[in-house]
C-alpha cells in the first residue's frame, strides 16, 4: 500500500504559477488590467464547468435545467447555471451521509491524496462540512498572504492568531497564510477561552508580536483587559490588524480599534467554503476581490435577479479553483454592494473589483412591519458613543393584543460602567436607529460584559440577533 505523502500530493510550481501568493502577485496579477482579468476568469470559467459535469450533483441540477454539455460556451453563459445555496448542500448531505455528493470526494479517497475537514464556525448543531484536498487547502493560504502582503506584513513579522485551531477555519487560515506562504511566524494562541485575555497579552509583549487577525469584538475585549492589567498597547508597535469590521459604513469602529490599538486596521471579508475572496488594500476604500480565483455576481434578495454594479443584493460566488467541492454561482446569502467595477484603477494601482464591507447575512434580516431590518446596522450607533461597550443584541419578539398583531425590536446596548446620563444616551440611540435602519426600535441600556455570551465569549462571529416570533429562539 502507498502512503498519499503531503510533500508529493501537489505539483507546487503549477500551483504558484497559476496562483502566485504574497509579493508575487502584488506584482503581477493584482496588477492586470481589465482585459487581462477577463482573459483569466474565461479560461478557468470553462475548465471548472467542465470538471463540475463530472461532479453528479451539479451535473443532476444542471440536467434538471434543461442544460446539456456545450451549453456553456463563454464566462457571459454563466447565467445560464442555476445557482447553489447552502440548503442544497444540506440536502446533499442528507441524501449522501456525513459529507454530501457535491464534495466529490470521501474518506475513502484518503488513500490517493490527503484530505482536511473544515467547517462553519460559531454555529449550533452539527457544524456544516466542507473538504479540502491539499489543492484547496494551499490555495486559501496563498488568499491570506496575498492580503497580508498587501497590507503590509513582511517576512520576520509576528502574527497572534487568538482564534482557535478547531473545525472552524479562521485560526487555520492565518496559520496557513503566515506559515506557509508569507515568512509571517503565526503565534496560535486559540481564542480566550483556549488562552485567557491576560496570558494573550503577556503572549504578545514577551513574544514580539507586531500583527493581529482577529475579529473585532474579541480585540476590543482585550483592550480593556490590558487597560485593567496595565498594559500599554502604544508598546506593542502593532503594525497592523487583519480584522473582520462588517458593517461599519460610517467607519466608527474602524476609528474605534485604531485609536486603541495604536495601528491601521484592515477589512477582510470570508467564508470557510470560499476562503479569503475579498481583502481592502492600503486605501481603506472598498474590498479588493480575487478575480483570478472567483466570479462575483450580486443578485436580489427576493428575485434572485441579477443586479448592476452599486445595487446591494446577496453575493454569488463562482470558485474558479475549488474542485472539492466545486462552488458554482453558490449564492452566500452574504448582503453586499459592489462600489468599483474596476474600470477605475484604485490609489493602490490595481484594476481588481471592489465591494463594500459586508453589510449583513440576508438570513438574519428581520421583516419588521414592511422594512428589511438588519440587526448588524446598528454597529455604528452603537460603536459610535463612548459610554457603551461596543456591544449590543437584538431581539424581536411578537406582540399580540387582540386582532393588533405587531413585531417589536429590542436592541439590548452594553453600556460601562459609570457611564453619565442613561437617559440622555437611550433617547440619542432609539433616534439614531430609528434612522438607520427605517423602523422604530427601543433601546435596552445592559450592564457591560451581559452580552458576552453572544458576543465575544462565543467562538467565531458574534451573534446580534434573537427571533423569538413563531416558536423561534435561535
Ligand atoms: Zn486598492
Amino acid at each position: 500500500m502507498k502512503v498519499p505523502y503531503y510533500y508529493k500530493s501537489l505539483d507546487w510550481k503549477a500551483l504558484v504559477r497559476e496562483y502566485p501568493p504574497s509579493k508575487d502577485f502584488a506584482e503581477t496579477v493584482f496588477r492586470y488590467d481589465r482585459k487581462k482579468i477577463a482573459q483569466v476568469q474565461n479560461r478557468r470559467f470553462l475548465e471548472i464547468v467542465e470538471y463540475a459535469w463530472r461532479n453528479p450533483f451539479y451535473r443532476r441540477r444542471w440536467q434538471a435545467h434543461g442544460l446539456r454539455k456545450g451549453d456553456i460556451k463563454s464566462v457571459k453563459d454563466i447565467v445560464k447555471l442555476p445557482m447553489v445555496t447552502v440548503e442544497d448542500f444540506k440536502e446533499g448531505i442528507k441524501a449522501k451521509p456525513p459529507f454530501g455528493e457535491h464534495q466529490g470526494l470521501g474518506t475513502r479517497d484518503g488513500v490517493r491524496t490527503p484530505i482536511k475537514i473544515q467547517s462553519s464556525g460559531g454555529t449550533t448543531g452539527m457544524p456544516r462540512p466542507t473538504l479540502f484536498t491539499p489543492w484547496e487547502w494551499e490555495i486559501q493560504g496563498i488568499q491570506g498572504s496575498r492580503a497580508l502582503w498587501i497590507q503590509g506584513a513582511r517576512p520576520g513579522d509576528v502574527m497572534q492568531i487568538p482564534a482557535t485551531l478547531y473545525t472552524a477555519n479562521l485560526g487555520w487560515f492565518f496559520y496557513l497564510s503566515c506559515f506557509h506562504w508569507s515568512g509571517v511566524l503565526p503565534v496560535t494562541t486559540g481564542s480566550g477561552n483556549v488562552t485567557p485575555s491576560r496570558r494573550q497579552l503577556e503572549v504578545a509583549f514577551e513574544w514580539g508580536t507586531n500583527l493581529w487577525a482577529a475579529f473585532p469584538e474579541y480585540l476590543m475585549h482585550l483592550a480593556s483587559v490590558a487597560g485593567q492589567e496595565g498594559f500599554d498597547l502604544k508598546k506593542l508597535k502593532t503594525k497592523f490588524i487583519a480584522a473582520f469590521l462588517g458593517p461599519d459604513l460610517d467607519g466608527s469602529l474602524r476609528k474605534l480599534m485604531e485609536g486603541t490599538w495604536h495601528c491601521p486596521v484592515y477589512d477582510n471579508y470570508g467564508t470557510h467554503e470560499v476562503g479569503l475572496p475579498a481583502f481592502e488594500c492600503r486605501e481603506q476604500d472598498g474590498l479588493h476581490m480575487m478575480e483570478d480565483m472567483f466570479i462575483l455576481e450580486v443578485a436580489d434578495v427576493d428575485t434572485d435577479e441579477i443586479l448592476p454594479a452599486g445595487e446591494k443584493g446577496n453575493l454569488v460566488m463562482t470558485s474558479l479553483y475549488r474542485h472539492h467541492p466545486p462552488l458554482i454561482r453558490y449564492n452566500l446569502r452574504d448582503y453586499i454592494r459592489l462600489v468599483s467595477d474596476g474600470t477605475r484603477r484604485c490609489g493602490c494601482g490595481s484594476h481588481f473589483q471592489k465591494m463594500d464591507h459586508f453589510l449583513g447575512r440576508s438570513d438574519d434580516m428581520v421583516k419588521l412591519r414592511g422594512t428589511n431590518v438588519f440587526p448588524m446596522a446598528c454597529l455604528g450607533a452603537v460603536t459610535g458613543d463612548d459610554r457603551t461597550t461596543g456591544e449590543w443584541l437584538c431581539v424581536v419578539e411578537r406582540k399580540e393584543s387582540g386582532l393588533d398583531i405587531r413585531d417589536e425590536m429590542t436592541v439590548n446596548v452594553e453600556v460601562k460602567e459609570g457611564a453619565a446620563d442613561r437617559e440622555g444616551l437611550k433617547a440619542k440611540l432609539e433616534d439614531r436607529l430609528k434612522s438607520d435602519l427605517g423602523v422604530k426600535v427601543t433601546v435596552e441600556l445592559v450592564p457591560a460584559a451581559s452580552l458576552a455570551a453572544y458576543t465575544y465569549g462565543r467562538e467565531g462571529k458574534a451573534k446580534r440577533l434573537v427571533d423569538r416570533r413563531f416558536g423561534k429562539n435561535a
